[in-house]
């Protein structure tokens, strides 16, 4: 595309006068609008043909990048398979037409909808009951830590303030933890990257009493499996704290395993990344939250209403499509597919911790660091190629973490080009670093100067014009 052509910004495409639309003239006489409610000036628009506009937004449209353009392995808060019978089903006007007041009896097919998902998430999770209300895998991380929160204080045990937060974990429990108003305190994590239980029974020897609960992601950030969930399980419970799972990610386990069987107490799932819905640019999500048995009396009203229901139908729609039998195949595949990748490519990229991962796995950028060539720059070139980066410098870890999930539905043949495209820049960046370390080069914007947009963003046309 011409960016020239079509101008960067609507603003800057405007012609005094210029006009997309006819009306017809006007036969009904005219309204004075009071004058304590019109405006002082004229509103700012910009003023463009017919074809200016469409032209600039689809050519707009036509720089992002997102699954239905290119794989994309980005890691943990990830876009999976995002099937699109889910949007028709929940696009259908018989549920996307109706209003959250409506009378009760006019309403029973979305309400059997919510009830029937609770119903398998229950299945699926081994948990008793959930709550569709939380907005988010972060709202509803805060939720459960609710129930946690009043569950002891229905037993008068008030010092139950700590929550236990592995270093590996997602940022957004230690902050749950602290907007639900408990202490945090981090446990550390093997060399192998799981939780270091003998540190855990340390913490415990010394803050028991005060233990709320220990969160715990499994998969967990790394996309290995926590093998002493057992005695981790036992030794928290029996200091009287409860067991929270980070389910975010849960489609490795669906099917295979269930956090309740492990002897988890409350956990979240974020169905718009596990159960299907597109979630770009921060929205829509929905995080549902599951108790064991006797806990869910404590559920709070964190939102108005039944929480994000078009997310609620598409997952919905995602577990009735796959059924029973097919459910399971999802986890082993995304494994299948994370380990290919992987075991292809650790002779040219660092991999710090060996062995069997889930449906994602964590490379310390290139192994040959003599070439100067960071994660960031393969991150970049990936672009010139065609594919989405993976997750780049998280977790915290690793220096040049490059954090790569494929999930289940990519073919052999799409895995096969991402791998040879990253073999090639492995290549490039020892006979030329300085073409991937000054990629991309065929996007219309290259580097942007990432400290100076989070310092001075410019977010608005009129700022933008002050600036020039
Ligand atoms: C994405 C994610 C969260 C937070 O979910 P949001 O919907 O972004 O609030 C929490 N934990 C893990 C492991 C995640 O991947």
């Amino acid at each position: 595309m011409n960016n020239k052509l079509y101008g960067n910004l609507i603003f800057e495409l405007s012609q005094p006068g210029r006009k997309g639309y006819s009306l017809p003239k006007n036969r009904f006489g005219s309204y004075e609008i009071p004058a304590e409610m019109r405006r002082e000036h004229e509103a700012e628009l910009p003023e463009c043909d017919e074809m200016t506009v469409v032209r600039h937004y689809t050519n707009l449209s036509a720089n992002n990048f997102g699954v239905d353009n290119g794989f994309y392995p980005l890691g943990s808060c990830t876009m999976k398979y995002n099937p699109k019978i889910n949007e028709e089903v929940a696009a259908l006007p018989q549920f996307a037409g109706l209003h959250p007041l409506q009378p009760k009896e006019t309403v029973q097919g979305a309400e059997a909808v919510c009830t029937l998902l609770c119903r398998s998430l229950c299945e699926l999770t081994g948990l008793h009951a959930f709550t569709l209300k939380p907005f988010a895998g972060a709202h509803g991380e805060l939720t459960g830590l609710m129930v946690i929160k009043k569950y002891h204080e229905s037993r008068g045990d008030e010092a139950r303030r700590l929550v236990i937060v592995p270093d590996s974990a997602h940022g957004t429990n230690p902050a749950s933890a602290a907007v639900c108003g408990l202490d945090i305190i981090e446990v550390k994590s093997l060399s192998d990257g799981t939780v270091d239980v003998d540190a855990l029974r340390e913490l415990l020897t010394q803050h028991g009493s005060e233990v709320a609960a220990m969160m715990m992601t499994n998969p967990n950030t790394l996309g290995l499996f926590e093998r002493q969930i057992p005695a981790i399980e036992q030794m928290v419970h029996e200091a009287g704290g409860l067991m929270y799972y980070d389910g975010a990610n849960l489609n490795p386990m669906l099917g295979v395993c269930r956090p309740g069987d492990m002897g988890f107490d409350v956990m979240h799932i974020n169905l718009h990344k596990t159960f299907s819905t597109p979630h770009g640019g921060g929205g829509p999500g929905a995080g549902p939250v599951g108790v064991r048995k006797g806990l869910e009396e404590f559920f709070p009203t964190v939102s108005p209403y039944h929480g994000n229901f078009a997310v609620v139908m598409r997952a919905y729609a995602y577990i009735l499509s796959l059924g029973r039998e097919h459910i399971k195949e999802v986890g082993p595949l995304a494994t299948l597919n994370a380990n290919y990748i992987k075991e292809s490519l650790k002779d040219v990229y660092e991999l710090p911790i060996e062995g069997l991962c889930k449906h994602e796995f964590v490379f310390d950028g290139l192994k040959d660091k003599s070439t100067g060539v960071t994660t960031m720059d393969v991150a970049k070139r990936l672009l010139d190629y065609g594919y989405h980066a993976p997750t780049i410098y998280f977790p915290l870890l690793f220096h040049e973490s490059l954090m790569i999930e494929p999930t289940e539905n990519e073919s052999k043949e799409t895995i096969d080009g991402f791998i040879q495209v990253m073999r090639q820049i492995a290549e490039e960046a020892k006979a030329n670093p300085d073409e991937v370390k000054s990629a991309p080069h065929n996007t219309p914007i290259g580097r942007v100067d990432d400290v100076l947009a989070a310092k001075h963003p410019i977010v608005t046309f009129r700022q933008m014009k002050d600036e020039r």
